[in-house]
């Protein structure tokens, strides 16, 4: 039986990967501050014997005897890493360096999530993870941007100093249940918006592009990294390559909920990247990992969650 920790535990991601985790067997140390995340995402899986909720910030350091790590802590997004911008660098920046040093105590392996916004505004397209982005480093998303790239610059330093078994994944976009009604990403927002009968929000003309990962591949894809063999390292894009305009979007899930709701245009964000897709070569390559489930497979899942959510 392993022992493993998972940071951000009771989001909506980490909540995903410690039900998979707790249900092949293993002793899941869920973390997590409820600064995004909440009690709700995990409460089927306490009291079960293989789960243990601990609410802990990551900036304070933890310690336990552990096997492995996987470091989810830090709200995702734009929304809530925007609301208390200082905090999310901390979040990515001393979180990581604390689950760094406490991988280095015990020798346990760890899983960073790091995240397509290192690419920031990519001008190479698809994005490949030799590209080194395009990031404005005093912008808006900064906090969390860079937060996130000074989360992999320690654990890459971890690894050549200490040894540490790092293995950095990149996060696209991912969608699925239990993102909270109030996210705030686009998924969620037109979906709940669209179930509403409120206005469509389209951020400035639509034309940006996005690729949606629903989130079961996504986990799937995290247990294929952390089983990689020692001193492979990453990154590793995990994403959908289906790349999609947030038009395409609002227009899908209009006609799949059908309703009154109509599309309006809103100011786009500052720093809004313009087109995001991954190159997942090495993904299939290193893990023989590829998505499986299509937008439209998702989006049904996710309108069936929300509708439940909202109306009973
Ligand atoms: N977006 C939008 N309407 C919304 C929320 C987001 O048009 O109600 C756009 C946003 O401007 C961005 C894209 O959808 O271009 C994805 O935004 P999200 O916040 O989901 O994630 P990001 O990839 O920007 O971190």
């Amino acid at each position: 039986m392993k022992q493993i920790l998972v940071t951000g535990g009771a989001g909506f991601i980490g909540s995903h990967l410690c039900e998979r985790l707790v249900n092949e067997g293993n002793a899941v140390i869920c973390l997590d501050n409820y600064y995004s995340g909440s009690k709700k995402n995990v409460w089927h899986l306490i009291g079960h014997p293989g789960f243990e909720l601990v609410r802990h910030d990551v900036t304070e350091p933890y310690r336990a005897e552990i096997d492995e790590i996987y470091n989810l802590a830090c709200p995702a997004s734009p929304v809530f890493y925007q609301y208390d911008p200082i905090q999310t660098t901390k979040t990515s920046v001393f979180g990581t360096f604390n689950m760094l040093g406490l991988a280095k105590r015990t020798k346990a392996k760890i899983l960073q999530a790091s995240t397509s916004e290192v690419y920031g505004d990519p001008v190479e397209h698809p994005q490949q993870e030799g590209y080194w982005g395009n990031v404005n480093p005093i912008g808006i998303r900064s906090c969390y941007d860079e937060g996130k790239r000074c989360a992999e610059s320690l654990c890459f330093d971890y690894h050549r100093i200490h040894g540490v078994d790092v293995k950095v994944i990149r996060i696209f976009n991912t969608y699925g249940p239990r993102m909270a009604v109030n996210d705030g990403r686009v998924v969620s927002n037109f979906v709940v918006q669209a179930l509403k009968g409120e206005d469509i929000t389209i951020y400035g003309d639509g034309s940006q592009t996005r690729s949606f990962q629903y989130v079961s591949d996504l986990v799937e894809g995290m247990i294929k990294m952390m089983a990689t063999p020692a001193g492979f390292t990453g990154p590793v894009n995990l994403g959908n390559p289906g790349e999609f305009t947030m038009l395409e979007l609002a227009e899908k899930v209009l006609s799949k909920v059908g309703g009154k709701s109509k599309i309006v245009f809103r100011p786009l964000p500052a720093d809004d990247p313009k087109m995001r897709r991954p190159d997942i070569t090495l993904a299939k390559k290193e893990l023989g990992w590829e998505p499986k489930v299509s937008l439209d497979e998702g989006l049904d899942e996710v309108i069936t969650y929300f509708r439940q959510v909202l109306f009973q």
